[in-house]
């Protein structure tokens, strides 16, 4: 018999965009039994009630990320995360990492690829209870063309490496997509663009042919599994449209026709700008090129104007933090895709929120069940000191966060113990060049 909860005294954010209520949060087992008048009255019928103060506070949805690579241990690079990474290790790390987003109010996330594809092992030891941590909704390996992927140059020629595998042919990909549903991926993801060695100065460029990206589509969705795509540049989104992918992430570089065909189906669009806002806003402390920062700063001005008219057109835009690298560390900067959305798109912080909270609740295909507190749904909640319909950086502020629930149940929000460096988990450098000028000047 599970416990039940009384939150009362707060203010509710729903997550459907409505604008905040003072209301009561009655929880029964895993999920949100009633609010309001009506929590109010069952509760008083009920034994065995632990009560939340939430006077002062907000009470809203757990917030859910929907693209959160929980293997990666904050990477600085593909490198480390294709040749310095074991297996058992990495996932032993994740479900270290996991807790930290518990602790930021995040409940939920989809977690696309994986290192050796691990995440599908931690999501099943999250759920049974063995390990504390979000729920997950999982791909595999990456598919990839041997063309290259978003690593360029460092994709393999066949094989699996890191969180990819390269898959040649239609035999191939038939096989792969089966074993992976097999496996348990949630989802199938595909690199449908990617960097070309030699071909850099075109930008990402589609590198599957249309025919490839239908047979991934229909092997997929025979069996019921959902598709998605990373796409940057036109051609790379209207394919992957054509195809009938269910999901895109950043679909940055598009063209009207791409535009249209996105709106026309509806799909949703995981924008996952945290990665560059971060760089353009902080790289010149953390020692990124000029180049680089200057390139991530016009993604984010080039895909004002088309995000603005998907959202107009009713496409949902939702949250993913990218995080699992040293520019998105876990547990710091799940809110920050919000902030994006407020600042550069118009949206209003309560169409944030929705963003990060019920709309993402599809990536979890969990639409209507999640990310709402409403009768009925599973009860993800946090309770966060101050209103964040009025500022979307307070969900940021983690030490405001004073209350997380998952699936009815209060987490253990105390600090985590420290750790120590693994040896050989990072790349090691060699330090920066030695000029012989500067070391041995002419005298
Ligand atoms: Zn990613």
């Amino acid at each position: 018999m599970g416990m039940n909860l009384f939150i009362h005294g707060g203010t509710v954010i729903d997550g459907t965009g409505a604008e905040p209520f003072a209301a009561s949060v009655l929880v029964q087992d895993s999920k949100i039994m009633a609010t309001g008048a009506q929590a109010d009255r069952q509760v008083i019928h009920l034994d065995q009630v632990k009560r939340i103060d939430a006077s002062g506070l907000t009470v809203m949805p757990g917030l859910i990320d929907s693209h959160c690579h929980l293997s990666f241990d904050d990477a600085s690079s593909n490198l480390e995360i294709f040749h310095q990474r074991r297996n058992a290790l990495s996932a032993l790390v994740a479900s270290y990492n996991a807790k930290k987003l518990l602790r930021a109010g995040v409940t939920s996330i989809l977690d696309p690829d994986s290192v050796f594809a691990n995440s599908i092992d931690l999501r099943d030891a999250i759920n049974a209870g063995y390990v504390e941590g979000p729920r997950m909704a999982c791909g595999a390996y990456a598919l990839i063309t041997a063309i290259g992927g978003t690593a360029g140059g460092l994709i393999a020629n066949e094989g699996i490496t890191g969180y990819y595998k390269v898959v040649h042919g239609e035999r191939e990909i038939v096989q792969e997509v089966r074993r992976q549903i097999k496996d348990g991926a949630d989802w199938i993801k595909v690199h449908v663009s990617g960097l070309v060695p030699h071909y850099a100065h075109l930008g990402e460029r589609c590198s599957w042919s249309q025919k490839e990206l239908d047979l991934i589509c229909e092997v997929a969705h025979d069996m019921g599994v959902p598709v998605m795509g990373h796409c940057r540049g036109a051609e790379a989104v209207r394919r992957a449209v054509n195809a009938n992918f269910d999901l895109l992430f950043h679909a940055t570089g598009m063209d009207d026709e791409a535009e249209q065909a996105i709106i026309e189906k509806r799909i949703p669009v995981c924008p996952s700008l945290t990665f560059q806002a971060n760089i353009a806003e902080f790289g010149g402390q953390i020692g990124t090129s000029q180049a680089l920062i200057d390139l991530f700063k016009n993604e984010i001005q080039d895909s004002i104007e088309p995000m603005k008219r998907l959202i107009a057109a009713g496409v949902p835009l939702i949250c993913g933090s990218e995080s699992g690298f040293t520019a998105v560390p876990y547990g710091d900067w799940h809110h920050r895709e919000m902030e994006v959305f407020v600042r550069y798109f118009g949206m209003t912080p309560l169409q944030a929120i929705r963003s990060a909270t019920a709309d993402n609740a599809f990536a979890m295909k969990m639409s209507g069940q999640l990310g709402l507190v409403q009768p009925g749904c599973y009860a993800d909640l946090l309770c966060i000191d101050g209103d964040p319909s009025q500022d979307i950086g307070l969900l940021g502020q983690t030490q405001r966060i004073r209350h997380v629930i998952k699936n009815g149940q209060p987490v253990d929000l105390s600090p985590l113990p420290p750790h120590d460096r693994l040896s050989g988990w990072h790349i090691p450098t060699m330090g920066n060049r030695i000029s012989k000028e500067a070391l041995m000047p002419l005298s």
